[in-house]
């Protein structure tokens, strides 16, 4: 079943740089990356399919909705960024109740809903403590629990472990998979990483200068590359 589907789509900056002639389609409970050398385009399809950026020819669509009908906050899609974002002045339990605060569920399923992505990051514990007394890798778990705990259709995650040491980003790697298997959620992943792309995804999209280049399982990508 096809969870995602991006046909046509180009996106142009007033100065020319861009994507063009993208087409898609991820299906569900896949997990698709976008590979290729910074300022090939990456994030700016990430971005369109997230909401942040409009789009000037084409369709995306999620769940069969064209996301351009419905406004950012209510399109079925979470974001986590390079930078952790997670909110300095607030603790764990806060920053991972306050999305769903803003998303009205209700007071009593709450803490048990903070807890379970607690566990899926495996975090249970932290809940007191502030952003700024974690390491790193730590902090990227709370911004994926964060996202994961809106129950996205769609996961967007541009180049989460870029800023890890390797051997954290080894270990977020096999958890990310560990989740994306267990929860069966459709990721789209950004990355320059050849390697981390070939270990994570089901299938590969490789870009290059605003354009798809290829798309293919791992192994099609390793052998004809
Ligand atoms: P990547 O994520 O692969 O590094 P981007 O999607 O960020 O690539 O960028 C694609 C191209 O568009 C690059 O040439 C970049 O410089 C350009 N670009 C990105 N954002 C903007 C912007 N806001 N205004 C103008 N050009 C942009
Ligand atoms: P990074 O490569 O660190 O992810 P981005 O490519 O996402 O950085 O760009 C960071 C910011 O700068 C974004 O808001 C993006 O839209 C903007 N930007 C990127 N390239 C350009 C550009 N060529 N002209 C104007 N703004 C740009």
């Amino acid at each position: 079943k096809v969870k995602l589907q991006i046909t046509g789509m180009e996106k142009k900056y007033k100065n020319g740089d861009g994507v063009e002639n993208i087409n898609i389609d991820v299906y569900e409970g896949e997990f698709v990356t976008m590979l290729g050398p910074s300022g090939c385009g990456k994030s700016t399809i990430l971005r369109t399919l997230g909401g942040f950026l409009d789009i000037d020819k084409g369709d995306i669509l999620i769940d069969g909705e064209s996301v351009k009908d419905l406004p950012p906050e209510k399109r079925p899609t979470a974001m986590v960024f390079q930078s952790y974002n997670l909110w300095p002045h607030m603790t764990v339990y806060e920053n991972l109740a306050f999305g769903l605060e803003i998303k009205k569920v209700p007071k009593n399923e709450i803490k048990s809903e903070v807890e379970r992505g607690l566990k899926l990051v495996n975090m249970t514990g932290y809940e007191k403590k502030y952003p700024g007394q974690l390491s790193g890798g730590q902090q990227q778990r709370i911004a994926i629990a964060r996202a994961l705990l809106l129950k996205p259709s769609v996961l967007l995650l541009d180049e989460p472990f870029s800023a890890l040491d390797a051997k954290i980003r080894a270990q977020m790697r096999e958890e990310l998979k560990r989740i994306q298997e267990e929860l069966n959620i459709t990721v789209v992943f950004v990355t320059h990483d050849q390697e981390e792309a070939m270990a994570l995804s089901h299938r590969i999209v490789v870009m290059n200068k605003g354009f798809i280049e290829q798309i293919g399982t791992p192994t099609e990508i390793y052998d004809h590359p």
